[in-house]
């Protein structure tokens, strides 16, 4: 799971960074609170839908064992961030995909934080995920 992950990741992230936008002066003074090294490189994507990290068929297999798939109104591919159009606005989210981004950096790559991300979220769930629960507070504190 964890090599189809990489690549998707990756491969998501580079027309993410082919395709989005800079992010905004007042973005730019989030990344800094939130600790990104680099947020020129930090490229914000609006699309219709987000892509689906899962084949339909593992996303049914994930619903067989018992685990609810999400879609989410936001993803994070490292430095390339999908908002769904509808969500453009919301500050909140997308404070918490650039967390994620930050949680890249500070993890060491792709390949470690999808490591602990896939763990904790398989295990614990979204909502218990330590780096969603980071990814929540520190949204909510730099846009306090
Ligand atoms: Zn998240």
């Amino acid at each position: 799971m964890l090599p189809f992950a990489m690549w998707w990741v990756r491969h998501n992230e580079k027309i993410a960074l082919r395709m989005g936008r800079k992010l905004s002066d007042e973005e730019l003074i989030w990344a800094e609170q939130i600790g990104i090294a680099h947020p020129e490189k930090v490229r914000i994507l609006n699309v219709a839908r987000i892509p689906k990290p899962v084949p339909n068929l593992i996303e049914k297999i994930v619903n067989l064992i018992g685990f609810k798939t999400v879609t989410p109104a936001g993803m994070c591919m490292r430095y390339g961030i999908y908002i769904k159009e509808k969500y453009a606005k919301e500050k909140s989210l997308l404070a918490h995909e650039l967390v994620h981004t930050q949680q890249f950096e500070r993890l060491g790559g792709l390949w470690h934080f999808l490591k602990i991300y896939l763990k904790e979220t398989m295990i614990l769930g979204y909502a218990n995920s330590p780096l969603e629960i980071e990814a929540n507070d520190t949204a909510e504190t730099i846009l306090a």
